[in-house]
C-alpha cells in the first residue's frame, strides 16, 4: 500500500535567515499564516507576517525583500551600488550578487526607497522570480539598445562626412548628438554615483569624453561614448544570458494542467493546483506538478531535474517531478507540492543561492581592485598635471594620457572574471543533475587528492535483496520476517526496504510496532507487543550469546560477502536474514576515471562487515577499505586521510555519512535515493545518484579554476599593456575604451564556455 508522503518540507527546517534557507518559492503556501516568508513579492512580509506594499513605511518591523536587477553588466558598478544601498537609512543588511544580479535586503525603511536608489543608479529592478529571460527579440525594445543604435548612426554619419571632406558646424553637432544619446545612461548613473563621492566607470568615461571634446577631439569623444555604450549593452546581454541559463529551466513546467475534481476533469492554471489534487498526465505530455503516481504506468524523461536522459519507469507509488516528460503511458498523479515549491523550483533557488556565494579567487580580485583603482586614478592626476606644469611639456597630449588612464582605472574585466565563470559552471552542472552549493566547493573539487566512498547505497545500488533466511528453534520464517519487517517499517535504510519488500512479496503478516529507534551503523529497534526487538549487525547485539548454529551461519555469510541482519530481543537471537546487493554498473568505471583524473587515493568506508566490504572492493581496485565503521569512525578515518593526503571528497548517501560529509573538504551526496540529511549536509548533491558525475565534477572544477586564472591573467595583462602603451604615447582614448569593454566581453564569453563544458567527455563516460 501507498504511504502518503508528508507534505511538510524537510528543507524548511534549514531556515536560518528568516527566509526558508533555500529562498524557495512555495514555502508561503505551505506554511501556516504567521510563518509566511517573503519571497518573490514586490511587497514584503515582515518577520511577524504582516504584509504591506512597497513604499509604505513600517519602521517598527524588519522586512526581507528579494529582487533581481537588470542591466547590471559592470561588477565594479555593482559594488558601488551595494555600498550606496548599505548607506540608505533603515537598511540592516544588503546582499547584492553580481553573478546572479540578485539583491537581498533586510530593511526597516519602505521598499520603495530601495527601488528608487537602484533605478536612479541606472538599473532595472523587479521582484525576484518575476524576471523573464531576455531574448534577442526583447533586446531590441530596450532603451539602452535604441540609444546605442542612434548614437552609432550619428557617429557613423559624422565620420563618413568628415572622410568626404565636409566641414563646418554640422560635424560638431552630429558628434554632440551622438555623445548625448550614447552617454545619456552613463552620465545619469555616473553623476548619481558621484553624489556619494564614488567614481564609477560611467563617470570616468563621461569625464574622458568631455575632456576629449575640450581639447577639440570630437570624433574621439563620440567614439569613446559609443563604444562604451555598445560594450555595456553586449556585456549586459551576455551576462543576462548566462544568468538565465538556469532560470530557463523554470519555463519547462506547463502553465496549465488537467486535474480531476469532484468527478470532473478540468484544465486549471498550475498556481491553483494544490497538494492532494489528482493530475491527469497524457502520453508525451510534460508533467506540471510534483506528485506520486496514483494509477497507470509509464516511463518518464527526468533530465530537467536529474540531468539523466535515460527514461525512468514509473508505477503507482513512484515520485514524479514537474518539468519532466511523460512517455507513452497515461498516469493519474496525486499532487504533493504546489507549483512554487516543486523540486525544479527548489533546484533553481538552490542553484541561484549557490551562485551568489563568493568563491575564494574572488577575494584576491577584490583585494587587487581596491589598490589598483585609486593608484591609477592618482597616476592619471599626476600625468595630467605634472608634465605640463613642472616640466613645461605641451598640455594636450599629456592630458589625453591622463584621460586614458582614467578609463583604464576600472578593473571591470577583472572583477567580472570570477563570478561569471562560477555562475556558468554551477548552471552547467545543475543541468546535468549536479547541485553544487557554492563556487568554493567547485574550486575545491578541482584540487582534490582523495575520494572516499561509502559502500551501501553509494557504490552499490542501494537495493539489496534478502537471499537467505535462518530461524532459531521455535520461530517460523513468517514470524521472523514479520517481526523484522515491523521493526524496519519505519527505517529508511536500504536493508530495511529489502526486508519490507520480502515481507510484502510473500504476503507475510506485519505486526504493529511502536517506539522505533534507529541506531546508525548498527540497526534499529522497536517494540512489538510490549517486547523490544532488535534488527541489525552484531554490534547491536553486543554481549548477547548467539546460538552456535546461527553463529556458524553468521561467520559463513560474512565470508561469502553477504550482509547478515540479526533479529532478536535483548535476551535472545531469533534468526538471521542474509542480504546481498550488487555494485552499481558504473562503479568500476568511475573509480578508473577518477584515477585518470589524477586522484591519488580511492578509499571505501562502510559500516558493513569486512567480508561484504572485501567482496565489493575486489572488483573495484580501491586503495583502502575500512569496514565495520560507526558514523564517528567514518569521521575519524576521513579526518586522518585529510591530514595525510590533503583535500578529500566524501561520497555518501545515508544518515551515518552526514558527519563525514560535513567534515570532508567536499561532501558529495547521492541524490533522491539518498536521505534528506545527507542532501542537506552535502556540498554537492547528485540528483540522479549517478556515480559517473563525480569525475565530471572534478573536471568541471579544474576547468573552472583554469578559466578563472585565464580571465584574471588576461584582464591584468590587458591593463598592464595599456598602461605601458599610454605612457609610451602609442594608444588613444577610444582604443582604451575598446580594450576595456572588449576585455570584459571576452572574459564573459570565456567564462560562458563552462556552460557547454565537458558535454562530450561526459557522454563518453556514461556510454
Ligand atoms: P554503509 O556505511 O555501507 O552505507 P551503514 O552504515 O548504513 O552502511 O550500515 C552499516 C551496517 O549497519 C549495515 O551493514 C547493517 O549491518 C547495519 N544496519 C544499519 N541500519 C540497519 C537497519 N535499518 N536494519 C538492519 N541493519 C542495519
Ligand atoms: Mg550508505
Amino acid at each position: 500500500m501507498l504511504r502518503p508522503e508528508p507534505l511538510e518540507d524537510p528543507q524548511n527546517k534549514k531556515n536560518t535567515s528568516g527566509t526558508c534557507g533555500l529562498g524557495c518559492c512555495g514555502c508561503r503556501a505551505a506554511l501556516p499564516e504567521q510563518q509566511k516568508i517573503p519571497y518573490a513579492t514586490p511587497s514584503s512580509v515582515d518577520t511577524a507576517g504582516n504584509s504591506y506594499e512597497a513604499g509604505q513605511a513600517n519602521p517598527s518591523h524588519i522586512e526581507n525583500s528579494s529582487y533581481r536587477l537588470t542591466g547590471l553588466s559592470c561588477a565594479d558598478c555593482a559594488a558601488k551600488l551595494h555600498h550606496k544601498l548599505g548607506e540608505l537609512p533603515g537598511i540592516i543588511s544588503v546582499q547584492l550578487n553580481f553573478g546572479t544580479a540578485a539583491l537581498e535586503v533586510r530593511h526597516t525603511c519602505p521598499a520603495g526607497d530601495i527601488v528608487k536608489v537602484v533605478k536612479k543608479s541606472g538599473y532595472g529592478i523587479e521582484a525576484a522570480g518575476q524576471v523573464k529571460p531576455v531574448g534577442l527579440k526583447g533586446l531590441f525594445y530596450q532603451q539602452s539598445v535604441i540609444l546605442t543604435a542612434i548614437s552609432g548612426l550619428l557617429l557613423g554619419t559624422a565620420l563618413a562626412l568628415s572622410l568626404l571632406g565636409i566641414e563646418g558646424p554640422v560635424l560638431p553637432s552630429l558628434y554632440t548628438a551622438s555623445i548625448l544619446t550614447g552617454g545619456y545612461k552613463a552620465a545619469r548613473s555616473g553623476l548619481y554615483a558621484l553624489k556619494s563621492f564614488s567614481l564609477d566607470i560611467n563617470f570616468l568615461v563621461i569625464v574622458a569624453a568631455a575632456g576629449a571634446v575640450a581639447i577639440g577631439e570630437w570624433s574621439e569623444g563620440a567614439t569613446v561614448v559609443f563604444l562604451f555604450s555598445l560594450g555595456n549593452m553586449l556585456q549586459d546581454y551576455t551576462m543576462e544570458k548566462s544568468r538565465n541559463s538556469i532560470r530557463a529551466l523554470m519555463s519547462l513546467a506547463p502553465k496549465e494542467a488537467m486535474v480531476k475534481r469532484r468527478g470532473f476533469t478540468i484544465s486549471a492554471p498550475i498556481d491553483e493546483i494544490l497538494p492532494g489534487d489528482i493530475l491527469l498526465v497524457r502520453p508525451g505530455e510534460r508533467i506540471a506538478m510534483d506528485g506520486n503516481v496514483l494509477s497507470g504506468c509509464s516511463e518518464v524523461d527526468q533530465s530537467p531535474v536529474t540531468g539523466e536522459s535515460l527514461p525512468v519507469a514509473k508505477e503507482p507509488g513512484d515520485k514524479v517531478y514537474a518539468g519532466t516528460v511523460n512517455g507513452r503511458g497515461f498516469m493519474e498523479i496525486t499532487v504533493t507540492r504546489t507549483s512554487r515549491d516543486n523540486t525544479l523550483a527548489r533546484i533553481i533557488s538552490l542553484v541561484e543561492e549557490a551562485q551568489a556565494q563568493r568563491a575564494p579567487s574572488q577575494h584576491f580580485v577584490e583585494a587587487f581592485a581596491r589598490i589598483y583603482t585609486p593608484l591609477v586614478i592618482a597616476a592619471a592626476a599626476l600625468t595630467g598635471s605634472l608634465p605640463s606644469l613642472v616640466f613645461g611639456q605641451p598640455f594636450a597630449p599629456w592630458f589625453e594620457r591622463a584621460l586614458i588612464l582614467l578609463v583604464i582605472s576600472c578593473p571591470c574585466a577583472l572583477v567580472i572574471s570570477t563570478p561569471v565563470s562560477i555562475v556558468a559552471a554551477i548552471s552547467s552542472a545543475a543541468r546535468k543533475g549536479v547541485l553544487i552549493k557554492g563556487g568554493a566547493y567547485l574550486e575545491e573539487a578541482g584540487s582534490l587528492k582523495v575520494v572516499a566512498f561509502d559502500k551501501t547505497g553509494t557504490l552499490t545500488t542501494g537495493r539489496p535483496e534478502i537471499k537467505e533466511i535462518f530461524t532459531a528453534p521455535g520461530y517460523t520464517r513468517e514470524k521472523l520476517v514479520g517481526i523484522a519487517a515491523a521493526i524496519e517499517s519505519c527505517s529508511e535504510h536500504p536493508l530495511a526496504q529489502a526486508i519490507m519488500r520480502l515481507a510484502k512479496e510473500r504476503g507475510f503478516d506485519i505486526p504493529q510496532c511502536s517506539a522505533f529507534r534507529s541506531h546508525p551503523g548498527q540497526g534499529a529497534t522497536a517494540e512489538i507487543g510490549g517486547v523490544t526487538y532488535l534488527a541489525g549487525n552484531h554490534r547491536l547485539f553486543q554481549g548477547l550469546e548467539i546460538p552456535p548454529l546461527l553463529a556458524q551461519n553468521l561467520y559463513e555469510l560474512e565470508e561469502e560477502g553477504k550482509t547478515p541482519v540479526i533479529i532478536g530481543t535483548d535476551s535472545e537471537v531469533i534468526g538471521i536474514l542474509a542480504a546481498a546487493e550488487s555494485l552499481r554498473d558504473n562503479a568500476a568505471n568511475t573509480v578508473k576515471e577518477l584515477r585518470q583524473a589524477g586522484i591519488e587515493r580511492i578509499v571505501m568506508l562502510t559500516g558493513d562487515n569486512p567480508g561484504a566490504a572485501a567482496s565489493a572492493a575486489s572488483s573495484l581496485s580501491v586503495d583502502e577499505v575500512h569496514a565495520g565503521l560507526l558514523p564517528e569512525d567514518k569521521l575519524q578515518v576521513v579526518n586522518s586521510l585529510m591530514t595525510q593526503y590533503g583535500k578529500l571528497a566524501m561520497v555518501g548517501d545515508g544518515i551515518n555519512d552526514a558527519p563525514s560529509l560535513a567534515a570532508a573538504t567536499v561532501g558529495i551526496a547521492m541524490g533522491p535515493t539518498g536521505t534528506d540529511t545527507a542532501l542537506e549536509t552535502a556540498d554537492i548533491a547528485l540528483m540522479a545518484g549517478e556515480l559517473a558525475r563525480i569525475p565530471y565534477i572534478i573536471r568541471l572544477g579544474r576547468s573552472t579554476i583554469n578559466i578563472i586564472r585565464q580571465n584574471i591573467a588576461f584582464s591584468v595583462l590587458v591593463k598592464a599593456i595599456f598602461i605601458a602603451l599610454t605612457f609610451a604615447g602609442i594608444t588613444n582614448l577610444w582604443m582604451a575604451v575598446f580594450a576595456d569593454t572588449g576585455a570584459a566581453l571576452l572574459v564573459i564569453l570565456n567564462g560562458m564556455r563552462l556552460l557547454q563544458a565537458d558535454q562530450n567527455k561526459f557522454r563518453s563516460s556514461v556510454a
